[in-house]
């Protein structure tokens, strides 16, 4: 028996059609820079293996959010001859990093040289992380992963022994009042060796697997901010292609601990960004608010005056840093990017993070799988390995 249900739930259960079961050496849960550069090095390692990426926004990209400064580390390792490309989506490169302390009415620049060097964005490029996704994913497809949209893994499977092996879709067609539609579809075992889950912040099958094998033993807990972004095209004077631009204090004041960010994209674009931490004590304080309140601030809303907002979104981010981080690995698998935490939260910067947990998981595991490992035991039997 492989559900992940309680006893109760055993009986209606047994009366749903059977899942169809999918094998595969590797199953990875989302197509964030986590879970795609961790296919890529897989087949990059050995061509042979079968890997699937399920991703549950309608496209890769699709709840991602558009604007990032991004430090190249893990791309370069992940793909060095990147530059030379013609189709990278690292087009900007950081020309002008300021960072202002904002007053009601006024703003003071801090000097560079006063900020730690961590935090110099020197050499790192200004993206839309969804493009970046969408590259990544086509580099990936074409190696030969399979990458399907649309599909959210929502149960974790397990062997007897208690080891992870694989992944289940939720059942499709299902209405309001929880009955079976005439569109009713059983969702998909995804059965692999080994399963990577890089599904973000605050994922549920991360949350699931943290609590069941008590990942976050002897660690500080998580902390978790709130991000909201907007992407505006900004008129071509008002544009400044390669400038960041970082701020705390209004509208938050010294009691709430958050900041703005106002990067500047190709194409006259700029992502602005602001983010509150999550501990807030004033029962009045709504960070969509102070955000809208930050974007009337004089240093600020001259950017966007005759310019059109385009898209805009908000995601919970990690801040809790190092010490928060749980144990990444438990018996089948392994957590990736920020499903484990992995933002590096002075520098605000999370996707390189991403991006080489992900090709250190796939070195371990490939080395695994060669030594003809799965679940992390001596075993190649798919027999044993399912049920
Ligand atoms: C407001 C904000 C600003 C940020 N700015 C920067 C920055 O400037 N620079 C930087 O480096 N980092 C930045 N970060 C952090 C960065 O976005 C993350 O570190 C990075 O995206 C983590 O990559 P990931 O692949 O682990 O997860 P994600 O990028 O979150 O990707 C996870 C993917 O998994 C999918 N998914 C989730 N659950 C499931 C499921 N059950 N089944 C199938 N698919 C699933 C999601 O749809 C998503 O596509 C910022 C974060 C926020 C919130």
């Amino acid at each position: 028996m492989r559900w992940n249900v309680s006893e109760m739930d055993v009986e209606s259960i047994q009366d749903l059609p059977e899942r169809e079961a999918m094998e595969f050496d590797v199953v990875i849960v989302g197509a964030g820079p986590a879970g795609l550069s961790a296919a890529i090095r897989f087949k990059q390692i050995n061509p042979e293996l079968s890997v699937v990426v399920l991703e549950k926004g309608a496209e890769v990209g699709a709840h991602i959010l558009s604007g990032a400064v991004v430090d190249p580390v893990g791309i370069d390792r992940l793909l060095p001859g990147w530059r030379e490309e013609e189709e990278h989506r690292f087009k900007t490169e950081v020309k002008d990093d300021q960072f202002l302390f904002l007053g009601p009415a006024g703003s003071i620049r801090l000097p560079n040289m006063l900020m730690p060097p961590l935090m110099n964005n020197h050499g790192n490029y200004i993206v839309s992380l969804g493009l970046v996704c969408r590259w990544l994913a086509e580099k990936a497809e074409a190696l030969g992963v399979e990458i399907y949209p649309g599909f959210a893994a929502s149960e974790v499977l397990y062997n007897d022994e208690g080891a992870v092996i694989g992944v289940a879709t939720g059942d499709m067609g299902v209405e309001r009042n929880g009955e079976h539609g005439p569109n009713y579809t059983r969702g998909m075992e995804l059965l692999g060796k080994y399963t990577l889950i890089g599904e973000g912040v605050r994922g549920s099958l991360a949350k699931q697997l943290i609590a069941r094998f008590d990942l976050q033993k002897d660690r500080e807990p998580q902390k978790f901010g709130i991000g909201i972004k907007e992407l505006w095209q900004v008129t071509p004077e008002k544009h400044r292609q390669g400038l960041v631009q970082h701020s705390f204090g209004w509208p938050l004041g010294f009691r709430t601990g958050g900041g703005s960010f106002l990067y500047h994209l190709e194409d006259n674009l700029v992502a602005v960004g602001f983010v509150v931490h999550l501990n807030y004590k004033n029962p009045y304080l709504y960070p969509f608010e102070e955000f809208q309140r930050f974007n009337t601030h004089p240093a600020i809303r001259d950017t966007f005056e005759g310019g059109k907002r385009l898209s805009y979104g908000a995601r919970a981010i990690t801040e809790g840093g190092y010490q928060s981080v749980p144990k990444l690995t438990f018996p089948g698998g392994a957590l990736i990017g920020c499903s484990a935490g992995l933002v590096n939260v002075p520098r605000i910067k999370g996707s390189h993070n991403a991006v080489l947990s992900g090709m250190l998981a796939a070195d371990r595991i490939a080395d695994a799988i060669a030594a003809e490992r799965a679940q992390g035991r001596g075993c190649r039997n798919r027999e044993r390995m399912a049920r």
